[in-house]
C-alpha cells in the first residue's frame, strides 16, 4: 500500500484560531499525542528566544517519541543580507529540530504589494535559506506561500520558485493555499503540473485553509494528482475559518483511498484522542464533526434505525468503531418500542412491552409540547423510569415564590422562598441568588442538602434557554437545557412551559433527581 504522511501544524498554524493558547507543557502534551497516533511530522513553531519557545523546545528534546518527527518552522532570509547573517535561521538551525520548514514567497502579488522584493532576489532568498540549513545537516521542507494564488497569476514563476527550492535541497515542497481561496479542481490541476515538473525529485505535500468550506477536499485533490505529505490541524484549528481538518482526512484517506496513513490501532484511538486534544485547547467538542462527532453515528428516524439493525450499511458510511466512536440511537417520537427499550437498557431499566409503549406515547406526547431528547438524555432517563415504576422523587413541593426588585439606583435583588417535604419532613428556606433561577437552586438546594449532603457537589455547567415560535398554536413556549456535573459525570435535563421559571424549575429538579436515582449503570450523558 503506499503511504501518505501526515504533518500537523497545530502547534503552530493551530495557535492563530480564536482563543487558542496553551503552555509548553500542554504543548508538549499535544505532540504526544498526536505521536501516539500515529501523525509522522508535528510542525513545533519557531525556536525563539522567548523564554515559553525555550521551554517548549526543550521539553520536546526531551521526549521519546515513538516515530514523529519534529519541525522547527520558521521563514526564508530577510532581503539584502546572506543566510548565514540572517539571525533567524541561525536559531533554526541552532534547534533540536531535525527538519526546518520553510516559508517563502511564490506570489508576484505579494512580491510587489508586500515585501518589495524582486522576482529574482526572492528566487535567490528561497534557495540561499535552505541550502544554508542543508549544509548544517537540517532536513528541509519548503511551505510555498500563496502558491495556487500565485500558480492561478502566474504559473511559471510559482513554478520557478519551486523549482529553486528543489535544486537548493528542499526535500518536501508543500503547496500552500494560505488564503483557502481554491476549489477542488485548482488544486486538482496545479498539484497534477507541480507533480509533472518536480514529482520525480522531490516529495510534495499539500497545505490548505478552510475559508471556502473545501480543506479536506483540497487536500485529498491534492494526494489524488501525487502530494504524499498533508498537512493540517487536529479539528481544523486555526485562524479565520481553520486549517485542513487532519481528524477528517485521516480516515478518508486511509479508509476511503487505500492509503497507508496509520495503524488500525491508531486509527482506532482518533475520537479519543481529538476530544482529548479539544479539553487540552479548551474547546468545545463538536457534536456534528465528521467521524469523531457525538452525532456522527447518530439515529434517530424510526426507519433509520430499522435500517441499521437490519446492516448498518443501510445509513453509515463506515463502521463507527473503525474510528473509535460508536453508534448513538437517539429518543425521538420518531423511535419505535424497540428503541426505547434499547435506551431503557443502557440505564440498567426494565421495562415490559405495556410499559414501553406508554413510553413511546409519553416522548410523542412531549415532542408535541417543545421536548427535545437528544441533548437532555438525563431527563429522558427519568422519564423511562416513571414508566418503568423504579422512579423515586426527591421531595414533594409545596410551593415556592421568587421576587425580582430593581431599585430606583439601578440595583437589581433577587429571593427565592421554597416550601418542600423532604422524607417526611417539611422545610422552609428561603436564598437569594444574581437571578431568579439561581435563587431557586440555592433556595431548593438548602431544603434538601440537609437530606442528602453529596446533591450540594452539583454544579450547573450550562444554562441554554430558546424561545420555541408559537408552533402548536400556544403561543410562544420556552425551552430550557441544563447542563450539570458532579466532578465525575456530565448529563443534561430540559424543562419546557410558556413560563421561563417554571421551564428552569424543571430541568433543575430534573437534574437533582437524576444524579438522586439509584442506578447499576449510567446511561451516557
Ligand atoms: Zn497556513
Amino acid at each position: 500500500m503506499e503511504q501518505v504522511k501526515l504533518y500537523d501544524t497545530t502547534l503552530r498554524d493551530g495557535m492563530q484560531g480564536e482563543g487558542m493558547s496553551l503552555s509548553a507543557s500542554e504543548k508538549a502534551r499535544v505532540v504526544q499525542a498526536l505521536d501516539k497516533l500515529g501523525v509522522q511530522m508535528i510542525e513545533a513553531g519557531f525556536p525563539s528566544s522567548n523564554p515559553k519557545e525555550v521551554e517548549l523546545f526543550e521539553q520536546l528534546a526531551e521526549l521519546r517519541l515513538e516515530q514523529a518527527t519534529i519541525c522547527a518552522f520558521g521563514m526564508t532570509r530577510r532581503r539584502d543580507a546572506s543566510a548565514e547573517d540572517d539571525p533567524a535561521l541561525a536559531t533554526l538551525v541552532g534547534s533540536f529540530a531535525p527538519v526546518v520548514t520553510l516559508v517563502g514567497k511564490t506570489w508576484s502579488l505579494h512580491l510587489e504589494k508586500v515585501t518589495k522584493v524582486s522576482r529574482e532576489e526572492n528566487l535567490a532568498m528561497v534557495a540561499d535559506s535552505i541550502a544554508f540549513c542543508r549544509a548544517q545537516g537540517k532536513r528541509v521542507v519548503y511551505d510555498a506561500e500563496h502558491f495556487f494564488d500565485g500558480y492561478r497569476d502566474d504559473p511559471g514563476y510559482a513554478l520557478e520558485c519551486l523549482q529553486a527550492a528543489a535544486e537548493a535541497g528542499a526535500e518536501n515542497l508543500a503547496l500552500c493555499d494560505t488564503n483557502g481561496s481554491s476549489l477542488p479542481d485548482q488544486i486538482a490541476a496545479a498539484t497534477a503540473a507541480v507533480a509533472a515538473r518536480l514529482g520525480e525529485r522531490v516529495e510534495l505535500g499539500i497545505h490548505v485553509h478552510d475559508d471556502a468550506g473545501c480543506g479536506v477536499a483540497n487536500s485529498l485533490a491534492a494526494v489524488r494528482e501525487g502530494a504524499r505529505t498533508v498537512q493540517g490541524t487536529i479539528n481544523g484549528y486555526g485562524e479565520r475559518c481553520g486549517n485542513a481538518n487532519l481528524t477528517s482526512i485521516l480516515p478518508a484517506l486511509q479508509l476511503k483511498l487505500g492509503f497507508e496513513v496509520v495503524s488500525a490501532e491508531q486509527l482506532a484511538s482518533l475520537t479519543e484522542t481529538v476530544h482529548f486534544l479539544d479539553e487540552l485547547c479548551n474547546v468545545t467538542q463538536n457534536p456534528d464533526a465528521p467521524y469523531v462527532g457525538r452525532n456522527a453515528f447518530a439515529h434517530k428516524g424510526g426507519m433509520h434505525v430499522a435500517g441499521i439493525e437490519a446492516d448498518a450499511r443501510t445509513f453509515e458510511h463506515i463502521d463507527p468503531a473503525l474510528v473509535g466512536n460508536q453508534r448513538n440511537v437517539l429518543p425521538s417520537e420518531l423511535s419505535g418500542k424497540a428503541t426505547i427499550r434499547d435506551q431503557a437498557e443502557r440505564a440498567g431499566l426494565e421495562l415490559d412491552d405495556a410499559a414501553a409503549a406508554r413510553a413511546v406515547e409519553r416522548l410523542k406526547e412531549r415532542e408535541h409540547r417543545g421536548y427535545h431528547y437528544e441533548a437532555a438524555p438525563a431527563s429522558f432517563e427519568l422519564l423511562l423510569r416513571r414508566e418503568a415504576g423504579t422512579y423515586q422523587p426527591l421531595f414533594r413541593l409545596e410551593s415556592f415564590r421568587v421576587v425580582v426588585e430593581k431599585h430606583a439606583g439601578g440595583e437589581v435583588t433577587t429571593e427565592a422562598t421554597i416550601k418542600v417535604e423532604v422524607d417526611g419532613q417539611r422545610y422552609f428556606r428561603a436564598a437569594e441568588g444574581n437571578g431568579p433561577v439561581n435563587a431557586l437552586d440555592r433556595a431548593l438546594r438548602a431544603a434538601i442538602v440537609d437530606r442528602y449532603p453529596h446533591l450540594a457537589d452539583i454544579e450547573l455547567t450550562n444554562y441554554k434557554v430558546r424561545i420555541l415560535d408559537e408552533a402548536h398554536g400556544t403561543g410562544a413556549v420556552t425551552r430550557v437545557l441544563l447542563d450539570s456535573a458532579d466532578g465525575e459525570r456530565e448529563w443534561g435535563t430540559i424543562g419546557v412551559s410558556e413560563n421561563i421559571i417554571e421551564a428552569s424549575w424543571q430541568a433543575l429538579v430534573d437534574s437533582l433527581e437524576y444524579a438522586f436515582q439509584p442506578r447499576p449503570e449510567r446511561l451516557r450523558a
